[in-house]
């Protein structure tokens, strides 16, 4: 068994997910660069490495079966355990995404991908975290998932959402869920909200880096033991449900 702090990161060829893995890489730790793109895969890795990060690319698409049992196996191999997961993957899905105008094809593709790749993903990888003295899960979730932000007169969370939003929500209501479940395990399983963040997602228009943006992601990453679970945080803090 490898004596570093083994690290999966989901969607870690760019944006959020690329800085989660050199903020994890930073502490010294090995970082599993999980994405589905092979080339994108790899200058990923290359670039991390070269900037001192022990990183290995894990090919993965967390919208297929065969896929994530590979990565499972491949972590596996690798390391014989898993200490931190974080299901970063998401996209935003078509537009417009009003609940008026979203096709039942959107939604499923982006309820696929946010909510069932982040379960997929988590299951696959829980028998090897149950090897772990302290692990932990982070899944990335949203402000705009917070229906008490939604339902604030003013809140400013941008356009109305029929599938990206409500599939965070989704995510948060099943990642409480697992909290539940793991309760009284060493596991403890969180929700990051990373901020408006300039990425390919939304077209480079959020106001703040992906540097920025990594940060809740890492520190709930890096949680103590005495730690919470099945919170759902943002840099300042706990973030309304
Ligand atoms: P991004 O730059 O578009 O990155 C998304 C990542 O997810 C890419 O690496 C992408 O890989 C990967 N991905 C998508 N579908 C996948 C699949 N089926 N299998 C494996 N990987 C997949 O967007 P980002 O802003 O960094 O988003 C990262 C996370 O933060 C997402 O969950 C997003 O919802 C969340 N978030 C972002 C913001 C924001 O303002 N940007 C705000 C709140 C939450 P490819 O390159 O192969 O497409």
């Amino acid at each position: 068994m490898s004596e570093r702090t083994i690290a999966l990161v989901t969607g870690a060829n760019k944006g959020i997910g690329l800085e989660i893995a050199a903020g994890l890489g930073a502490l010294g730790w090995s970082v599993g660069v999980g994405a589905r793109d092979e080339q994108r895969r790899e200058d990923a890795v290359a670039k991390l490495r070269a900037a001192g990060v022990d990183a290995f690319g894990v090919p993965l698409d967390v919208t297929d079966d065969a896929s994530v049992a590979a990565a499972a196996s491949l972590v596996e191999e690798r390391a014989g355990r898993l200490d931190v997961l974080v299901n970063n993957a998401g996209i935003a899905g078509a537009w417009p995404d009003e609940p008026s105008a979203v096709t039942p094809e959107n939604l499923r593709a982006v309820v696929e991908t946010n909510v069932i790749g982040v379960v997929r993903v988590t299951n696959a990888m829980l028998p090897l975290l149950r090897r772990s003295a302290h692990p932990r899960i982070v899944n990335q979730s949203s402000h705009v998932a917070s229906l008490t932000l939604q339902t604030t007169p003013g809140a400013d969370l941008g356009g109305v959402s029929g599938a990206y939003s409500p599939s965070k929500t989704f995510l948060n209501a099943v990642t409480v869920q697992y909290a539940k479940e793991l309760a009284g395990t060493p596991v403890k399983i969180n929700l990051a909200c990373p901020g408006y963040v300039a990425t390919e997602l939304n077209g480079f228009h959020g106001t703040s880096t992906p540097a920025d943006g990594a940060k809740t992601a890492v520190r709930l990453a890096t949680l103590p033991d005495d730690g919470p679970s099945g919170g759902l945080f943002d840099d300042a803090g706990p973030v309304p449900w």
